[in-house]
């Protein structure tokens, strides 16, 4: 099979696993590749795997995002790659893929990479082909952007070691967020031993080895995965782990990912998880990453859920702050991010510009480039209820 198809091939799957990306590419792709991959003016990038990736700064940049084969020995219930399941499976030497990739970065198609795997020969071998492929890239092809590399379940330190050299972020999917969950997602993973300790292992190096000696002379974030809703999991359960994960092994980002069943494996007939709680799953870890929320302050209700109609953090305020607005004239950032429509983006003009004088009305905060819609009911300026009629947004 030729790359191209190859590469279309593992894409066709790649949609379940969320990275960096913000929107599918479409309409300005290259022609021709040297790699031989030939892509009309109209032609969809997405086939290929290539995602629009928002980088750390705002950045944005075309992704590879693919996978070294699509074969596994593993089991997980919602993967269209499990063992087992009547799928043509693709497979990529390490040199084959480091080339392909080199080529496609040469002809501007991509720049760059997403790289995860099936388990083949066990997770040490599967992580060695893994670190080969972005070995040849780093060292042979002599790439210095971006990669973001899947960690295989059970990785060892020194492999862990290796990939913090090589990479600018690491990732591990947990995929359920309790040991009883990802029995019935992942019947041959393990929670604690199998997925939870490298992500220790990696915070353990960025605490004890100096950081000049990763990527670039810094040590590459972390992430992981959740899949969303298959299995009765709650937004309780899945928070839980996030605090966990962003508080005391410092991930950068914990992405969900609302399940969606499979023809042909044990979960085709579960219903699929609506977006709403993907979206609310989101807007909740990050109040308890960037907006200093406390898990026991979230809005959920009995069951463990988070409410869909409305957002967590309006929900939150609509308790708070209703009758006890913020004065956005003397609050602590803390306060002023507890505020919806106030992030922290937002905080900071607010508190840069109260101290050249007070802000009287909403249009002071008009002209700081800030919308007021969603804060009118929760503010004072100077003392009073904002007068809505002056919003312009
Ligand atoms: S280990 Fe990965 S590729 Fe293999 S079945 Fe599980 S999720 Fe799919």
């Amino acid at each position: 099979m030729d790359v191209a198809l190859k590469l279309e091939s593992v894409a066709s799957q790649m949609h379940l696993e969320p990275a960096e990306e913000k929107q599918v590419v479409v309409d300005d792709a290259p022609q021709i590749a040297p790699c031989g991959i030939t892509v009309g003016k109209q032609a969809k990038r997405e086939s290929l795997g290539i995602y629009n990736a928002a980088m750390p700064g705002g950045k944005t940049i075309p992704l590879l995002k693919t996978m070294l084969t699509t074969a596994c020995e593993r089991n997980c219930a919602y993967c269209p790659f499990r063992a087992g399941r009547n799928y043509r499976r693709t497979t990529f030497k390490p040199e084959e893929m480091a080339k392909t990739f080199h080529q496609m970065e040469q002809a501007g198609m991509v720049q760059g990479l997403f790289l995860s795997s099936g388990i083949i020969k066990g997770s040490i071998v599967t992580q060695d082909k893994l670190l080969e492929t972005v070995e040849i890239i780093r060292k042979r092809y002599r790439f210095n952007g971006y990669i973001h590399l899947k960690v295989m379940p059970g990785a060892e330190k020194a492999q862990l070691e290796r990939a913090m050299q090589l990479t600018d972020r690491l990732s591990v999917n947990l995929e359920g967020p309790t040991e009883q969950r990802l029995a019935t997602l992942a019947p041959m993973k393990q929670l604690s031993a199998e997925l939870i300790r490298p992500l220790q292992l990696i915070e353990e190096i960025r605490r004890t080895q100096p950081a000049y000696t990763g990527w670039k002379r810094r040590w590459p974030s972390t992430a992981t995965q959740f899949v969303v809703g298959a299995v009765g999991d709650t937004d309780l359960e899945l928070l839980q782990a996030t605090d966990y994960l962003y508080h005391r092994l410092q991930l950068r980002r914990t992405y969900f990912s609302a399940f969606s069943p499979i023809r042909d494996t044990p979960l085709e007939s579960v219903a699929a998880t609506p977006p709403i709680r993907e979206a609310r799953l989101y807007q909740a870890s990050f109040l308890l990453r960037d907006y200093a929320f406390d898990l026991e302050e979230l809005p959920f209700s009995a069951d463990g859920n988070l409410p869909h109609e409305v957002d967590p953090k309006m929900a939150w305020a609509n308790v708070h702050l209703q009758d006890e607005p913020v004065e956005l004239n003397h609050a602590e950032r803390r306060q002023l991010l507890r505020v919806p429509g106030i992030g922290p983006w937002s905080a900071d003009r607010i508190m840069e510009a109260r101290r050249a004088g007070k802000l009287r009305d909403l249009r002071d905060l008009q002209q700081l480039g800030l919308k007021t819609k969603r804060m009118e009911r929760f503010v004072l300026l100077d003392g009073h209820r904002p007068n809505h009629q002056l919003r312009f947004f």
